[in-house]
């Protein structure tokens, strides 16, 4: 058993070298292997399933884009890698039709997973994030089914211009910069491993990618945070059959290269 688990790739039409890096890697690196783990902000952004009826008429591209990821994850699904997407802060809309179309299954955050032997338990990480109070009050609210009907009923026209409002009024809020989204609240970390009973947790989000020694409950633990997706370089985790999690970051090729 091979599984490789990602996160935080922020795919979006303005970082070409991304999408195709991420492509090729899906290609050489990710086929042959038995699951395939993507724990959130996948999409640097999602404003509904929906988007993907625009194709070309999306004068944005994101619905294309959307569609060509969708075709590429399906593919490697079709080659027998099971393919599961958790939802990140950025892309919490993403739903059942693109997880169909891209032959996966959308995970719960957090889920507890048996990994190389081992229980483990995988989130986005934006959850342990407790220090952010003004951004979990947003979190509770984007996370309720009845918000998120609301928005998902408005026009997609709307919907676009809401996203486009949203990232404007709070730059720094929605800025990708490690320095600007706060670390893990350490007791956090400890209290939900304790809570799933596990002493190996696997997030993303942060963009500190790492390996962390930690306690819980008397035994040694460890958390290991993927890295966030740029130009040229990305980050993986692989977990073989009966070893430990490795974390590397993994250099990235576009057809052009
Ligand atoms: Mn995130």
């Amino acid at each position: 058993m091979t599984t490789l688990l990602i996160s935080d790739l922020h795919l979006h039409p303005g970082a070409p070298r991304v999408t195709e890096g991420f492509l090729h890697w899906l290609e050489e690196r990710a086929r042959g292997c038995d699951a395939l783990y993507i724990l959130g902000d996948f999409f640097e952004a999602w404003i509904g399933d929906d988007l993907l009826d625009l194709g070309d008429h999306d004068p944005t591209g994101n619905a294309l884009l959307a569609a060509h990821i969708a075709a590429s994850l399906k593919q490697l699904a079709n080659s027998g890698t099971a393919i599961y997407l958790m939802h990140g802060n950025r892309d919490f809309l993403l739903g059942e039709r693109f997880a169909n179309e891209a032959g996966a299954t959308l995970l719960p955050d957090p889920s507890v997973v048996e990994l190389g032997g081992e229980r483990v338990l995988l989130m986005h990480g934006d959850s342990l994030c407790t220090r952010d109070e003004a951004y979990q009050a947003f979190r509770t609210q984007a996370r309720n089914p009845l918000w998120q009907e609301q928005v998902l009923s408005m026009p997609l026209q709307e919907r676009i211009a809401l996203a486009r409002q949203m990232r404007e009024r709070s730059g720094e809020a929605n800025s990708n910069k490690a320095e600007d989204i706060m670390d893990v609240t350490p007791e956090q970390v400890v209290k939900v491993m304790a809570e799933h009973g596990v002493t190996t947790l696997i997030h993303g989000h942060t963009h500190r990618p790492a390996e962390h020694s930690l306690e819980v409950e008397g035994q040694p633990a460890k958390r290991y945070v993927l890295g966030d997706w740029q130009p040229g370089q990305g980050w993986e985790i692989v977990v073989e059959d009966g070893e430990e999690p490795r974390l590397r970051d993994v250099p990235l090729f576009g057809e052009s290269e």
